[in-house]
């Protein structure tokens, strides 16, 4: 049964945006919540072309209903991202303002990862990002869904947003996407109707005020600060921008976003535009509220990097060398537990002494002078050939279950693929081949 929208919320919400918005946003929360996903270019599927684009984004499509993405081997190679479409506007944001690509970015509350997808694409081989989240579980999650996108430029975290200043980061990016009293998910999350309360979003506003203060010594300056929330109050948005600019660190950066004026509501400090809502009813998607601004002082750390730690890193050992010899040969080594993790741009990060939970992606590891490939290598080089499945065999594939593959196929490791895709690896062993998809993504339905 769904929960009913709490009378003081719709008071708010008249408050903040006035009838005539606040009516249209309380009649689509009755209705179906929206369904987009934003393709990996890197891995390219075809199978959304027919389907509604996101305005805003290049990649980005609105599903009329929910597939079961779980039965598509797709989903599972990385080549989309179920994400809502108003995220998406992160996208429109980065081509507008073009922050330098050489560069070290932060995505500090990332779980599970769809905004740090965005960044990854816009990075593309360029600049590296830490992505961080606190929790463990969701930093689990997180891990998860950067691997299966593939890139190398790329760090997974999980420290409180504190250790990063008293690590003498400096960051030319910091997203805080905050968390919140999820207001603007009310109609895809029941829960954060039944727990929503004036007081959880006062708590939420301290968290976001901590979070944004412990953060702001790490941006450089010129630095690119993006805060956003799934959330429609001015405690938690307005005033946390508010706050910022009274600390005389930070100056909001005008975007021209006219295009898309029809899906975005305005959000402004002392008469001046400082942000944008997308609601429900006016936009495609859920709601989200999301600032743009820059550093204007200089951080403590941005000038201290000789006097630091050095994060180990090797080259590759030649028994894994001589056995994948195409390997691009720009790619340093990571040691975590005995994987190897292929990681680029690693000049971004090497004077930094973090604690990383993964470090590009795990590409291999020895078992005595035996090479075992891993599931990043799958995930990350799609030039590499592979053996095709059916949609069949790749379910199966996934399901880690024995697939039949074709006679007389080279014994030793292969890439097993749907449409071109990799999925994982098997190794071949006379007529019969043994399945290396990893046990904890193993699909189970
Ligand atoms: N950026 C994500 C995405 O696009 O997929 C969604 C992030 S979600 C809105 C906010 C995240 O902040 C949650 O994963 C939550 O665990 C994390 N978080 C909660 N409390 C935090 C805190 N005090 N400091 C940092 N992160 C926190």
């Amino acid at each position: 049964m769904k929960n009913e929208i709490p009378t003081r919320f719709i008071e708010k919400l008249q408050n903040h945006f006035g009838s005539v918005i606040a009516d249209k946003t309380l009649s689509a929360l009755s209705l179906k919540s929206s369904i987009s996903v934003r393709v990996n270019p890197m891995k390219p599927t075809a199978q959304f072309d027919d389907r509604q684009k996101v305005p805003w984004s290049k990649n980005g499509y609105l599903l009329p209903e929910r597939p079961t993405f779980a039965l598509d081997p797709l989903f599972h190679a990385g080549s989309y991202y179920v994400q809502d479409s108003s995220s998406m506007i992160l996208e429109a944001i980065l081509q507008k303002i073009q922050p330098a690509r050489e560069g070290l970015y932060l995505d500090v509350c990332a779980a599970p990862g769809g905004k740090s997808t965005i960044l990854l694409d816009y990075l593309d081989d360029e600049g590296f990002l830490i992505a961080n989240e606190v929790d463990p579980k969701r930093n689990a999650i997180l891990r998860e869904n950067i691997l299966k996108w593939g890139r190398l430029n790329a760090g997974v975290t999980s420290l409180p947003a504190r250790k990063f200043d008293e690590l003498e980061c400096a960051f030319d990016l910091i997203l805080v996407d905050a968390p919140c009293s999820g207001e603007g998910m009310f109609r895809k999350d029941s829960f954060a109707v039944s727990q929503w309360s004036e007081n959880l979003v006062e708590q939420c506003a301290l968290t976001q005020k901590s979070i944004l203060a412990e953060l702001l010594p790490t941006l450089k300056e010129g630095g690119v600060l993006i805060y956003s929330t799934c959330t429609m109050n001015p405690e938690e948005n307005e005033l946390q921008v508010q706050k910022l600019l009274d600390s005389g660190t930070v100056e909001p950066i005008e975007i021209d976003l006219s295009e898309f004026s029809d899906y975005l509501i305005e959000a402004n400090v002392d008469n001046s535009v400082i942000g944008y809502y997308l609601l429900p009813g006016s936009s495609t998607g859920e709601g989200l509220f999301i600032s743009t601004l820059k550093k204007t002082t200089v951080s403590a750390h941005e000038d201290r990097r000789k006097s630091r730690y050095s994060t180990p890193f090797q080259s590759a050992d030649v028994e894994f060398q001589s056995a994948f010899p195409e390997l691009p040969q720009n790619l340093v080594y990571w040691n975590l537990k005995g994987e190897l993790h292929a990681v680029v741009q690693h000049q971004y990060i090497e004077a930094l002494n973090l604690p990383f939970k993964m470090l590009g992606l795990p590409y291999y590891q020895m078992k005595g002078e035996n090479v075992i490939p891993l599931h990043g290598f799958a995930m990350a080089s799609n030039g590499l050939r592979a053996i095709e499945l059916s949609e069949e065999n790749s379910l199966q594939f996934l399901r880690k279950e024995t697939i039949s593959l074709p006679p007389n196929l080279p014994k030793g490791w292969s890439l097993v693929s749907y449409q071109n895709i990799h999925l994982g690896w098997v190794k071949i062993i006379d007529q019969r081949s043994n399945n290396y998809y990893p046990s904890w993504l193993r699909l189970r339905i």
